[in-house]
């Protein structure tokens, strides 16, 4: 008997014609139980039914043509259950289930539910991690690729022409073309790589410092080690974007990454001084009052090309070094300083107002913090608090000079600053008691009071340039 009724009501379905749709609603239906037209159909109501035979359960949908409420209203038997609805495609995400038949079970839902969560959720974490390493690479190939691409004919040439040049041709060249204040890429890659290291001359905490010779020339190449890479990537973007070419800041050859023996290597080439640091120099030196002066007028000289900002096409933002020291001054031939180590640096422009920190985790050397910078009270979004920190500095490195410097026939051995007060690699908290809490400074020798030079602070250049710029220490 149920055979039957599902044979007529089969036979209702299937006198409504295909290709004219007599009826007014849309449902979703399955090819072998009636007209069906890309899985729909037109009817007055849309079904899904359900039937048991041999055992085996097999849903179907479709359409009506008629309003058949004795199927529709068919309580659900063991072989056979039906449910219709009255809306467009309404039963296109419904089923039916037999009399005993049981609800799909619950875990399935809860793991659809959880997938729907989980995915897009794992979406979105690699989605996230893909876009760091995208903008960090973007970061590595915007140092590399700078303005000067492959394919610029122009620097093919200059590259190629490298090997007739001297160092200070092409520096020379690089300035009055005014191309910026570096050499362009591929002329520092050419240089880069035709350099031969011949000793080691430094080690700073983050790498060492080689003598390496181009064309006969001395360069000094600092070779980073992998840990550093943000001290490297710090000091190319400053030299690469920064017209810095001054006597008394280290003058920049060239920026190069390598890979060698499957590691990256970072190399920084500048110019190179055979005196080594203040530091080094003035371990095995004594100075007398005129080299005292043309050593601390000279860095603060550099220290003010850094520090101010110049406009104009050829202009520079302002920089504060953040980790000046004696060991971060070379001393050239001509006993002049110039500042190096710029890892650290920050950058400023007054118009945009924008403060470039970077992003190097390094800190500063702890025995050169100032008071603001130990007891944190620094402003951090404040340029002007960057520059007076190495103010701070220099003051300590002015001391550090004066001890080396022969007044009345005296001098002292070489110290770093307050030797007297902390350990030999003082912690952070050492530092914090001896120049916050016991607001100590370094002592100044008597013998310096004897002598016009030091003594007439502010007849001298250097002091008053410093003297205008902060008043630590003065
Ligand atoms: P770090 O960032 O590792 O501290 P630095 O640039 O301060 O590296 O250099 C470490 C040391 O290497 C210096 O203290 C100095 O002795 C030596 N050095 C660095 N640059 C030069 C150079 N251009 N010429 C000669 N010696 C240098
Ligand atoms: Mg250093």
């Amino acid at each position: 008997m149920l055979q039957g009724a599902i044979g007529s009501f089969l036979l209702v379905v299937l006198t409504v014609p295909r290709s004219v749709p007599a009826e007014n609603l849309m449902c979703a239906c399955d090819d072998h139980v009636h007209p069906c037209d890309h899985a729909t159909c037109w009817g007055k109501v849309c079904f899904v039914s359900k039937t048991r035979e041999n055992g085996k359960a097999t849903q179907r949908k479709g359409c009506l043509s008629d309003n058949i409420p004795e199927y529709c209203l068919t309580e659900p038997m063991e072989e056979y259950a039906m449910s219709c609805c009255s809306s467009n495609m309404c039963n296109e995400n419904t089923s039916v289930l037999l009399k005993g038949q049981e609800q799909p079970e619950e875990p399935a839902s809860l793991t659809n539910l959880l997938l729907m969560i989980l995915v897009p959720l794992l979406a979105l974490l690699v989605l996230i991690t893909l876009s760091f390493w995208k903008l960090a690479q973007h970061r590595r190939k915007r140092l590399l690729i700078r303005h000067d691409d492959l394919g610029d004919a122009d620097n093919m040439l200059k590259a190629s022409m490298v090997g007739d040049s001297t160092l200070e041709d092409l520096l020379n060249e690089d300035c009055t073309t005014g191309s910026g204040s570096g050499l362009p890429f591929l002329v520092q890659r050419t240089v880069a790589r035709q350099i031969t290291l011949v000793e080691c001359v430094g080690k700073g905490r983050y790498g060492e410092v080689w003598r390496g010779v181009w064309h006969g020339e001395n360069v000094a190449v600092k070779i980073f080690s992998s840990r550093d890479e943000q001290s490297w990537f710090r000091e190319t973007e400053i030299y690469n974007t920064v017209l810095l070419r001054h006597d008394n800041i280290l003058g920049f050859i060239a920026s190069d990454m390598t890979s060698r023996n499957s590691s990256t290597q970072l190399w920084l080439i500048t110019h190179y001084h055979e005196n080594g640091s203040l530091y080094d120099y003035l371990q095995r030196t004594v100075l007398d009052t005129p080299t005292c002066l043309r050593l601390a007028c000279s860095i603060i000289c550099g220290l003010l090309h850094l520090h101010v900002e110049i406009f104009g096409t050829q202009g520079k933002p302002a920089i504060a070094h953040r980790d000046l020291k004696s060991r971060n001054i070379l001393v050239k031939n001509n006993l002049e300083c110039c500042i190096a180590d710029l890892g650290l640096a920050v950058m400023h422009s007054q118009g945009s107002d924008y403060l470039d920190i970077g992003n190097n985790p390094r800190v500063g050397t702890k025995r050169y913090m100032a008071p603001e910078v130990l007891d944190e009270q620094i402003r951090t979004d404040c340029f002007e608090s960057y520059k007076q920190t190495d103010i701070w500095a220099y003051g300590l490195v002015l001391w550090e000079i004066t001890r080396r410097t022969v007044v009345n026939g005296i001098v002292e051995d070489y110290r770093p600053p307050f030797f007297d007060m902390v350990p030999s690699d003082p912690s952070f908290e050492d530092m914090k008691k001896v120049v916050c809490t016991d607001q100590q400074t370094p002592s100044v020798p008597n013998r310096l009071y004897s002598d016009s030079v030091p003594r007439c602070k502010h007849k001298n250049p250097f002091m008053s340039c410093a003297t205008k710029m902060h008043s630590h220490l003065w």
